[in-house]
C-alpha cells in the first residue's frame, strides 16, 4: 500500500471559524510542510480574491518540493481565479448529495454530470489537472457517485475526492464505499474525512486500507467544526498500524503542531494524542514503577520518535517507588516513614491544587515533614 498525504491546514484548516492566517504565517506553515515531508498542500481558495491569489503566488515562487493545489467551486469564475495563481492542479468542488443538490442548491444530479463535462476540461485547457471534490459524498446515493466518477474519469480528471463532509461515516462504511470506487475507475481516489464523531483519522486508515491513493491531512486536525483528520494521527497510525512510512519525518511533527497552535490561535489540548503536551507524562504509581523497570511496560512506540521525551510527575496516584526516585534526584534520600508522610502531602496538594507539585514544592513538603510542621494552606 502507498499513501500521498495532501494536507489542508491552509485551506480547509484555515476554514476554522476564528482562525486566520497572515500571508507570513501561510507562507511559513507551507515551507514547514515542505520540510516535515507532505508531498501535496492545498494552498488556499483563490476565489477569495486577489489577497488570496497573492499569497498563493508567493508559496508558488518559493520552489517547494510539495505539489500545490488550489481549491474552488466547479464554475466558470473559480476556474479563472485558480488559473492565475500559477499552480497546476486544481480541486473542484461540488454537493454530490440529494440533500445538497436540493436543499442548498435547488439543482437536480443531471446538473452535476453537466457541471464536470462543461468544467473539467476548461481546466485542463488552462493548463491544470483536476480532482474532482465530491461534496457530502457520504450521504449521496452510491450508484449516482458510481456515475460521477465515471463521468469525472470520461472528462479527464486526475482524481476524485470522496468528502464525508459532516463526519457521519465509520471505519467499515468508509472501506466498503471506497473499495466500491477504487474498483470502478482507474483515476485516483482521495478520502477526505471530518471529525464529527471522533473517527476522522480511523475513517482515513479505513479509506487507505481499501485504496485511496490520497488522503486529506491537517496538523492538530484543525478544521470546521469538529476538524479534519489530525496529520500527526494519521502518520503515526500508518507506520505503527500498517508499517507504512507517509514520507514524514516524525521528528518534526511537534514543532510543526506549535506553530499551527500559534499561528490560528487554536490551543492543543494536553491529551491530544501525539502531539498533546502530557501524552507522555506519567503519574501513577503503578506506570511509573513499570516505566523504571523498563519504558517498553508503558510506552506503545518510543515518544522520540518524536523527537520528545517522557516524563513523570508526582500526584495523587503516586506511589512510593516514583516519590523515592523523584527525591533522589533533588538529591534526598528519604526513609520509608518519610515517604509515607510525603505522599500524603503530595495527594492532599494534588486534590486542591489540581496541580503536580513542582520540585520546589517537593522540597517544602521534605522540610514540612521532616520538621512536623503543618503544611502550608
Ligand atoms: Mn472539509
Amino acid at each position: 500500500m502507498m499513501v500521498t498525504i495532501n494536507d489542508t491546514t491552509l485551506r480547509d484548516g484555515e476554514q476554522t471559524p476564528g482562525v486566520a492566517f497572515t500571508a507570513e504565517e501561510k507562507i511559513v506553515l507551507a515551507k514547514a510542510l515542505d520540510e516535515i515531508g507532505v508531498q501535496e498542500i492545498e494552498v488556499g481558495i483563490p476565489a477569495m480574491g486577489a489577497e488570496e491569489i497573492e499569497v498563493i503566488q508567493a508559496i508558488s515562487s518559493i520552489g517547494l518540493s510539495a505539489r500545490l493545489i488550489v481549491w474552488g467551486r466547479m464554475c466558470e469564475l473559480d476556474i479563472d481565479a485558480a488559473n492565475s495563481c500559477h499552480v497546476d492542479f486544481v480541486n473542484l468542488s461540488v454537493p454530490v448529495s440529494d440533500i445538497h443538490l436540493k436543499h442548498k442548491l435547488r439543482r437536480d444530479r443531471n446538473w452535476v454530470l453537466e457541471q464536470i463535462r462543461h468544467c473539467v476540461p476548461l481546466a485542463l485547457d488552462s493548463g491544470m489537472e483536476v480532482c474532482i471534490g465530491c461534496e457530502d459524498a457520504s450521504r449521496a446515493d452510491m450508484d449516482f457517485l458510481l456515475t460521477v466518477l465515471e463521468t469525472a474519469q470520461l472528462a479527464g480528471a486526475r482524481r476524485f475526492r470522496f468528502a464525508d463532509t459532516l463526519g457521519l461515516l465509520d471505519p467499515f462504511q468508509t472501506r466498503d464505499r471506497i473499495r466500491l470506487l477504487c474498483g470502478s475507475a482507474d483515476i485516483e481516489i482521495e478520502m477526505h474525512a471530518h471529525n464529527d464523531l471522533g473517527l476522522a483519522t480511523a475513517n482515513t486508515l479505513a479509506a487507505i486500507n481499501a485504496g485511496a491513493s490520497h488522503v486529506n491531512t491537517t496538523v492538530n486536525g484543525l478544521g470546521e467544526r469538529a476538524g479534519n483528520a489530525p496529520l500527526e494521527e494519521v502518520v503515526m497510525g500508518l507506520r505503527h498500524l500498517h508499517a507504512i512510512e507517509a514520507g514524514i519525518d516524525t521528528q518534526l511533527l511537534f514543532h510543526i503542531s506549535q506553530l499551527v497552535a500559534k499561528f490560528s490561535g487554536r490551543r492543543v489540548a494536553p491529551n491530544k494524542s501525539i502531539v498533546g503536551s502530557a501524552v507522555f507524562t506519567h503519574e501513577s504509581g503503578i506506570h511509573i514503577d513499570g516505566l523504571l523497570k523498563n519504558a517498553i511496560n508503558y510506552e506503545g512506540f518510543s515518544p522520540t520518535e518524536l523527537g520528545r521525551t517522557h516524563s513523570t510527575v508526582l500526584g495523587k496516584h503516586s506511589g512510593s517507588s516514583a516519590v523515592l526516585d523523584a527525591y533522589s534526584k533533588l538529591g534526598i534520600a528519604l526513609s520509608r516513614d518519610e515517604v509515607r508522610g510525603i505522599i500524603d502531602r503530595i495527594r492532599t496538594y494534588a486534590m486542591k491544587t489540581k496541580h503536580n507539585p513542582s520540585e520546589e514544592e517537593l522540597a517544602r513538603f521534605y522540610l514540612e515533614s521532616a520538621f512536623s510542621l503543618a503544611p502550608l494552606s
